[in-house]
């Protein structure tokens, strides 16, 4: 019998302790979960979030995967104590979340919908906004969640570009990958949208010089972590107008601080980093595919490349 911990903030527990007991079940794996062990040397896999109180993994001397719950991981990867393999989550009710978070974002101000929800005065003013098919999207990161969405507006007749480390091939998208490519994805989006995991290479990616290669108004829309984006920089595009609106999901120190600019800049929308979150259900048959994998001797799926810290 396996030993599983769920090493999560309280309160997760009651939302996974029928569905990865139900999962693992499934999945033909015999094991015990538990929150809290006197034993650790025995603890065969670690299902991890982050603020669970876990940061020291020295003695999980026996531990064969750390499984985390989160799609990024930069809070985790540079942890020194780790040293057993390392997967992220790649879940469908997380893609699906975020594909209705970008697209609801992408078409309020492609649509310019808040000209008609929160009009400053009565005034029968027609704006009539152009068809998607005459509006550019870049879709920055084009793995799991990033593919998906690129794939759905497009699907709404966006042309999209998508940027990527590596090159890929996504039918309907203009794919650009590596330094040389992030120019000619952002050179006519009048939207994009940053889905990029936080690393050494992509932390303040978004600078006053990436943000100027975008076309006078552009929007940014920002799920994916506060820190691929300089702050200042951006603050300073709105203000100067080079930038019409940001939609930002996630911050440099969350929860944003009251007194944060972004609160009540005319440009900004703050929502509390809520595009998407791991769905229990779906969630728990990952991991316990990953432990089935695990025990069958085979290669765990999505696993953490410690160097590319993602
Ligand atoms: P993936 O690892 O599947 O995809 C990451 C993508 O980013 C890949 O296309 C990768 O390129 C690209 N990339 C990484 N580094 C670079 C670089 N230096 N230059 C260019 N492209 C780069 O991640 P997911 O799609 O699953 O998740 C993306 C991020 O979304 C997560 O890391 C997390 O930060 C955020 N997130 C936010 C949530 C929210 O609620 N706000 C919820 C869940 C996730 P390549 O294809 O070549 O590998």
């Amino acid at each position: 019998m396996l030993t599983v911990l769920f090493s999560a903030p309280a309160g997760r527990w009651t939302d996974y302790e029928g569905p990865l007991t139900r999962a693992l079940r499934e999945a033909g794996v015999e094991a015990r979960i538990v929150t809290d062990t006197d034993a650790p040397e025995t603890v065969d896999y670690i299902v991890y979030a982050p603020n669970g109180g876990l940061s020291d993994f020295t003695p999980f001397t026996g531990a064969k995967a750390v499984l985390s719950l989160w799609a990024g991981v930069e809070t985790i990867v540079t942890n020194r104590t780790l040293t057993q393999p390392l997967c992220r989550m790649v879940d469908s009710g997380l893609e699906e979340g975020m594909v209705e978070y970008v697209t609801g974002h992408v078409l309020r101000h492609h649509l310019g919908m808040d000209r008609y929800v929160a009009p400053e005065a009565p005034g029968w003013t027609r704006v009539v906004p152009p068809l998607a098919r005459d509006r550019q999207v870049a879709v920055l990161g084009l793995g799991a969640l990033g593919a998906a969405c690129a794939r759905a507006l497009a699907a709404l007749r966006f042309p999209v570009t998508g940027w990527s480390r590596s090159p890929r091939a996504i039918d309907g998208i203009a794919c650009f990958h590596g330094d040389a490519g992030l120019r000619p994805a952002l050179e006519r989006a009048e939207i994009v949208v940053t889905l990029l995991p936080l690393t050494g290479a992509t932390e303040g990616l978004m600078d006053a010089a990436r943000l100027g290669w975008l076309p006078e108004g552009a929007v940014l829309i920002n799920p994916g972590r506060g820190a691929l984006v300089d702050e200042q920089a951006l603050l300073a595009a709105l203000d100067g107008g080079r930038l019409g609106h940001a939609t930002l999901d996630v911050f440099r120190e969350e929860p944003l601080a009251a007194d944060h600019p972004f609160w009540t800049h005319p440009k900004v929308t703050v929502t509390p980093h809520i595009a998407s979150e791991t769905r229990p259900a779906s969630a728990a048959r990952v991991i316990a595919e990953n432990i089935r994998r695990g025990e069958a001797g085979e290669p765990f799926l999505f696993l953490v490349d410690r160097g590319l810290g993602y």
